[in-house]
């Protein structure tokens, strides 16, 4: 990704409030300086569409056949992908706790699978869905996040690609920063940025 790239994915994630920042109790009770609600940013369908070219861009010589993701984070940055390289858009989703493919979604054999999803930490459900299509003959071209929070990158075997990598520092709470300056601790969800 170029700096101007990564310099616009940042200001649209502050802008649409995807990213906050601030002081948040996370939910493991560790507190934070900055918070992710990722979901916020595909609130936009034009903020979507923008992210999902960049992305897309990654890929655009790799004659990706079709863009799968898992449900439910993945669905609507692998759409706006697969709308950009102009292929088409399918999803995995959980079926009593195992990754499927229903509703008639399908991968063909030797077909050249791009597998994009929101957010990644340890890269669990995308690499569900690698098997998966894996298993139905399809050939596994490489991963698109948008943002990447592992702090290792998870070894997926093929070319993995992210708008953003963030690492999200969190402390105890009796050794916070952030509460030694008194800074207010806000629950995401409520409102830290203050707005009404
Ligand atoms: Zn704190």
């Amino acid at each position: 990704m170029t700096t101007a790239t990564v310099d616009r994915v940042l200001a649209l994630m502050i802008e649409t409030k995807a990213l906050l920042v601030g002081h948040f109790r996370l939910t493991s009770g560790r507190h934070s300086g900055e918070y992710f609600q990722c979901a916020r940013i595909l609130e936009r369908p034009e903020a979507a569409e923008e992210l999902g070219r960049l992305l897309a861009d990654r890929f655009r010589d790799d004659a990706i056949d079709v863009v799968v993701a898992p449900a439910l984070g993945g669905i609507i940055i692998g759409y706006e992908v697969a709308r950009a390289l102009g292929v088409r858009s399918i999803f995995a989703e959980r079926e009593n706790g195992v990754m499927s493919m229903r509703r008639g979604f399908s991968i063909t054999p030797a077909e050249r699978v791009l597998v994009v999803e929101d957010v990644v930490t340890t890269g669990g459900s995308v690499k569900e869905v690698a098997k998966l299509v894996r298993d139905a003959g399809g050939e596994i071209v490489g991963f698109g996040f948008l943002i990447d929070r592992s702090l290792d990158p998870p070894s997926l075997g093929e070319e993995s690609e992210s708008l953003l990598k963030r690492r999200i520092d969190s402390y105890e709470p009796d050794h916070c920063p952030l509460c030694l300056e008194g800074i207010p601790l806000a629950k995401p969800g409520s409102r830290p940025d203050g707005g009404t």
